[in-house]
């Protein structure tokens, strides 16, 4: 990816976003947000959050007094430990006291370790303070479209002000806060990457123009994943027959996409409570159980 060299700068020791940190730094996610906000076609609930993760894994969900001392014994045994990220199992700031009490904790014991959260970005707006407080370093936020009229074929509903709202009225108002959730963040200095679910049929033809948008608003990385529809993780919610793009698709998105700004090729997709680094995860070495015993 060609990032500008303050970007870069600030990227340097992230595994994720730096070719060269991914082979000497290890990231970590925790398991402490169990609750979403919305819900996804694609996603089942049974699962991980596919803000970030690989549909079809369960991660051991963690409170956050859990997750403190699992991360504290983590970068005790893994010396290349440098990020931190919430990302899941649900969505990390439908779970506001258990995302930030976590942070808050890391900050005062591991200052310094990265911190990072993704989200579906309905929440955001209201937490953009709270987040630049807790010297949060980079958010994601999965942006599937900008069209309400797509939306409604990706999210059959949104929980919003104790109200359910469904179909077009419910994307339009998730669309809304995505956006302005991604300019107060870049309005405040916090990194934003953008993850997109590649749903062909669905988004497939819309993805470059969300790629455009996002960009000229700031985000310094767009992320297309594939949709993994296999039987095994659940089908699309609520319809079936549902297919994901093949690796040529996949391809050929990215780079359309590539020409307008720099892309993410190299995203696991990883657990809600992977441990290590990118392409390894060693969270079964980590687990509460094995923790206490390190402790
Ligand atoms: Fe599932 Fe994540 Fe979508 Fe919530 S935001 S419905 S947890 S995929
Ligand atoms: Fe990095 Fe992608 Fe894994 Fe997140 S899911 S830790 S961005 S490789």
């Amino acid at each position: 990816a060609h990032l500008p060299a303050e970007v870069r700068r600030k990227v340097q020791d992230h595994p994720c976003y730096s070719e060269e940190a991914h082979h000497h730094f290890a990231r970590m996610h925790v398991a402490v947000a169990p609750a979403c906000n919305i819900q996804c076609n694609y996603c089942n609930r049974k699962y991980d959050c596919t803000n970030e993760s690989r549909p079809g894994v369960v991660s051991e969900l963690l409170d956050p007094e859990q997750a403190v001392r699992k991360v504290l014994a983590v970068a005790a045994a893994i010396p290349q430990m440098s990020v931190l990220g919430i990302a899941g199992p649900g969505d990390a700031l439908a779970n506001p006291q258990r995302t930030f009490a976590t942070f808050g904790e890391l900050a005062e014991k591991a200052p310094d370790l990265k911190l990072c959260l993704s989200t579906n970005g309905l929440m955001l707006p209201q937490y953009v303070d709270e987040i630049a407080r807790h010297n949060i370093d980079h958010v994601t936020i999965t942006i599937n479209c900008l069209d309400p009229e797509v939306g409604a074929r990706i999210y059959p509903w949104i929980y919003w002000r104790n109200r359910r709202l469904r179909g077009v009225e419910a994307a339009r108002v998730l669309i809304e806060q995505q956006q302005r959730g991604l300019e107060m963040l870049v309005a405040r200095g916090i990194l934003v990457k953008v993850n997109s679910v590649l749903i062909p049929g669905v988004n497939d033809t819309h993805l470059p123009a969300v790629s455009r948008a996002v960009k000229a608003k700031g985000a310094f990385l767009h992320n297309v994943m594939p949709l993994i529809a296999e039987a095994e993780h659940g089908t699309w919610y609520g319809l079936t027959g549902q297919r994901g793009p093949s690796a040529a698709e996949l391809q050929a998105l990215q780079d359309e996409c590539a020409g307008d700004m720099a892309m993410m090729r190299h995203c696991r997709q990883c657990r809600a409570d992977a441990v290590g680094l990118l392409g390894e995860d060693r969270g079964a070495e980590f687990t509460l159980d094995k923790v206490a015993a390190l402790e």
